[in-house]
């Protein structure tokens, strides 16, 4: 086993390794920035130091003070958690180079992958469905309105290096594809410092399915079948669950296959998540590799019983993986909310703030995955995730009266969250009979969030 970690992160998954770490007696290194000096993962720690000023670019993302945090304290390996490094192929090789193991693909699989382009081509080339779009990259808006008038429109141009459904814009027509192109590469420049640009026919009302994939250095490769993550905002997620009620068995293991078909063909290691979006008629699309533990992988967690971050520890000391294909076995239903320090009323703006009072949920099938206590200040510089609330239960609909109560149980008092219009969802009739697609959200929006300001009416005692 490893001896001592890194890890380049904070907030809930540095926590959730730490916990991984400890229940393997492995030894761990957090690193803070000096906005994170009361973090939790700072004192959870069997070590901690700070790496550097509030800014991500000047801590979380220093690859230098992160490199000499982890050979100064003697540590063997170096875990990435989501965001931040995880997916920057150069520091995964200079994690390499300084005789530091990364706990993730090798940088040249996390090269081939990044590019959702050139991932799309790799995927294509194994055998897996992909939408329909461009060849590889798109030089210009001229040639993207070509291709876009050859697929048909409505289109979605999207950037090679683009995450978080950043760099992304819709096209519904060719008047509009210059604006949108220059739009969307701009986004892409400024967040990426790539604009490199591709296009995908848009599927319509799709839901998005995606594989978690784990893989080791022998060449074996499992799926732990899928999360459904079609509750969306700005084409980021806010509820996922597995399994998914739009997958038939007989579905389910096409795209199984589809999946561990890609991680094969780009010589996969660790842990990663295959997605991809499926139509209302059935036909499902490759539309990308992540190439890190998700955010939502607690959810796979509580249908299979497999400890996800455990096991890339386990893979980066060399080791196989703990199970084969035909042990997987998914049991009852999972949901996860994922509770943000932002104001839906206000589009959904960032509202970090001082933790006044925290209470969370706990009792049978529950699991809150957070790094609040009360009286943290959430600080402004980093990603708005206060707190992942999942259930889990023989069945769906048990997992949603869990989730109800559970979110009833949870208060977060001194700055405003998105737990009220999560627990509307759980009420909402599309949503609980499971005939929802990536457009719920936005269809509902409006009216679950006048229901929400019932809701706080009728508290208050207004008639
Ligand atoms: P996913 O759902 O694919 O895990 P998200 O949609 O949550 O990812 O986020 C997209 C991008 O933002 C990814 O690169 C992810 O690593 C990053 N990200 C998400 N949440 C956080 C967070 N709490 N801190 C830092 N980065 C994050
Ligand atoms: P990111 O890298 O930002 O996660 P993705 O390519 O995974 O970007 O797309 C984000 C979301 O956008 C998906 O979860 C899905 O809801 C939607 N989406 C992406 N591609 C398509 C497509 N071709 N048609 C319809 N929806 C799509
Ligand atoms: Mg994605």
């Amino acid at each position: 086993m490893l001896k001592r970690v890194l890890i380049a992160n904070r907030g809930e998954i540095a926590l959730r390794i730490i916990r991984a770490c400890r229940e393997l007696d492995v030894e761990t290194v957090a690193v803070w920035s000096q906005a994170d000096e009361s973090a939790l993962h700072a004192q959870l720690a069997t070590r901690s130091l700070c790496i550097g000023p509030a800014k991500a670019a000047d801590s979380y993302l220093n690859q230098e003070a992160i490199l000499s945090a982890a050979l100064a304290t003697g540590c063997d390996a170096v875990h990435p958690g989501y965001g931040f490094l995880s997916e920057n192929p150069d520091f995964a090789d200079r994690c390499v180079q300084a005789g530091l193991k990364f706990i993730g693909p090798p940088g040249e699989v996390i090269r081939k992958l990044g590019s959702k382009a050139a991932a799309r081509t790799l995927a294509q080339g194994a055998g897996v469905p992909v939408v329909p779009g461009s060849d590889g990259p798109v030089k210009n808006a001229r040639q993207a309105r070509t291709l876009a008038e050859q697929v048909g429109y409505p289109v979605l141009l999207k950037a090679s290096a683009g995450g978080g459904g950043r760099g992304m814009r819709q096209v519904d027509s060719g008047q509009e594809l210059e604006l949108r192109f220059k739009e969307a590469q701009a986004e892409a420049v400024a967040c990426f410092g790539d604009g490199e640009m591709y296009l995908e026919k848009l599927i319509l009302n799709p839901r998005h399915i995606e594989f978690q994939i784990m893989a080791d250095t022998q060449g074996h490769v499992v799926h732990l079948g899928e999360r459904d993550c079609s509750i969306q905002r700005r084409r980021q997620k806010l509820v996922e669950e597995s399994p998914s009620r739009a997958l038939t068995p007989r579905l389910r293991e096409e795209m199984g296959r589809a999946a561990v078909a890609a991680a094969q063909a780009a010589g996969y290691v660790g842990a990663g998540t295959v997605e991809f979006v499926l139509a209302p008629d059935g036909q499902f699309y490759f539309i990308e590799m992540n190439t890190r533990i998700q955010v939502e992988h607690p959810v796979t967690e509580l249908v299979t019983g497999v400890d996800l971050v455990k096991e890339q520890l386990r893979v980066a000391a060399g080791l196989p993986l703990s199970f084969q294909q035909e042990d997987i076995k998914v049991s009852g239903h999972a949901i996860e909310c994922r509770i943000n320090a932002e104001d839906p009323e206000r589009d959904f703006m960032p509202c970090p703030g001082t933790t006044t009072f925290l209470h969370l949920p706990g009792g049978p099938g529950v699991r809150v995955d957070t790094a609040l206590y009360t009286g943290y200040e959430v600080p402004p510089y980093y990603d708005s995730l206060a707190a992942k609330v999942l259930t889990h239960a023989p069945t769906r609909l048990e997992a949603i009266r869990r989730m109800r109560r559970a979110l009833e149980e949870l208060i977060i008092e001194g700055y405003p969250t998105n737990a009220p219009l999560a627990h509307l969802i759980m009420h909402d009739r599309a949503f609980v009979q499971g005939q929802y697609d990536t457009g719920f959200l936005e269809q509902n929006l409006d009216r679950l969030l006048e229901l929400a300001r019932t809701c706080d009416r009728l508290m208050e005692g207004e008639p």
